[in-house]
């Protein structure tokens, strides 16, 4: 099978850091084009929007789509529309509603609509997730704690409506908890801190419990400076499992099980490709879920302004 021509839409942080970089290294995908409004690829056809790029390109495989969650939907619809297939970074969207719809559209037009959680790609997590399945569950702590200017400098649309604030590097470790723990958890109680000059919070504290009353609790913070905290411990009846660094790094009883270079993205687009070939569809809405029950959920306390710098 040739390689599939994909084409890249909103060249911004992500899609510099890691989409260009993993499609490079992937054989089965071929980087043939960006749709960007501000910014343009050495190597490949460039254009302003998402429908310059369908209109002169109708070889195109398919479309991955790094823009911001507020616009996904749109975007989404018009590249299955024009008969893409079609993937989404996280969050997978700015309402639960929309994706639903999004993947309904897939599924009539047989095309692949893969909702990405990055982070569930990160080295620890299949084995924490194999380990804790034979595991009584006691206690889950989440802390995902980082310093919003140096990971989204100046992206101001994270703190608009539908860019879910501290919710999207949280959704990260949400993803990784729906992954490993092996029943469901609900929210009980949340608290939002929402910057004044602000619309989404830029920290949240929530309470979730499962169905035999364990308790997973999350803080999330987008205000640490100095070393940066992605941590995810469970207690069990045979000791503590820590996922550490984002995933990256699996403690059993303290001791290091698995480190393995981080491979989150390459794992994503090999994913991708796995289901283009039979036009298969991935979307797992469970971490966006959460941070909806959230914000159905949560109290909210005004805080300090925010300004990037
Ligand atoms: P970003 O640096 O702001 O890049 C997004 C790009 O999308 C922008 O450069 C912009 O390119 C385009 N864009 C922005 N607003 C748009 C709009 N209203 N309509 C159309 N295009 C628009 O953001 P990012 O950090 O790459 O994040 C993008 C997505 O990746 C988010 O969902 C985020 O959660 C996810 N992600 C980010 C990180 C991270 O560390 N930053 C990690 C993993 C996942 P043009 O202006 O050129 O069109």
């Amino acid at each position: 099978m040739p390689a599939r021509k994909i084409g890249l839409v909103g060249l911004g942080k992500i899609a510099r850091d890691q989409h260009l970089p993993a499609l490079d290294a992937n054989p089965d995908l071929d980087l043939v084009a960006v749709a960007s409004r501000n910014a343009t690829l050495d190597g490949v056809a460039n254009f302003p929007s998402l429908e310059a790029m369908l209109d002169a390109m109708p070889e195109l495989d398919a479309v991955t789509l790094c823009t911001p969650p507020a616009v996904r939907y749109d975007q989404a619809l018009q590249a299955l529309a024009a008969g893409k297939h079609v993937m989404l970074e996280k969050p997978p969207g700015a309402t639960l509603s929309e994706v639903e719809h999004l993947a309904l559209k897939a599924d009539a037009c047989g095309r692949t609509l893969f909702a990405t959680w990055h982070s569930r790609h990160a080295p620890g997590v299949a084995r924490a997730r194999e380990w804790l399945a034979e595991r009584e569950i006691r206690r889950v702590r989440i802390e995902w704690k980082e310093d919003v200017r140096v990971w989204h400098p100046g992206q101001e649309w994270i703190f608009e409506p539908g860019g879910m604030g501290v919710f999207d590097p949280g959704i990260n470790a949400l993803s990784i908890v729906t992954a490993i723990l092996p029943q469901a958890f609900f929210l009980k109680e949340a608290t939002l801190q929402v910057p004044a000059n602000r619309q989404a919070p830029i920290a949240a504290q929530l309470a979730f419990r499962d169905g035999r009353g364990t308790s997973v609790e999350a803080d999330f913070d987008f205000r640490q400076t100095g070393p940066q905290t992605w941590d995810i411990h469970v207690d069990t009846d045979a000791g503590r499992l820590t996922l550490s660094k984002g995933g990256s790094e699996l403690y059993l009883e303290g001791a290091l099980e698995h480190s393995a270079p981080e491979q989150e993205y390459p794992g994503l687009y090999a994913r991708f490709a796995e289901l283009l070939e039979s036009s298969a569809s991935d979307v797992d809405l469970a971490p966006l879920r959460h941070v909806a029950d959230a914000f159905l959920l949560g109290r909210r306390e005004i805080v300090e302004a925010f300004e990037f710098d």
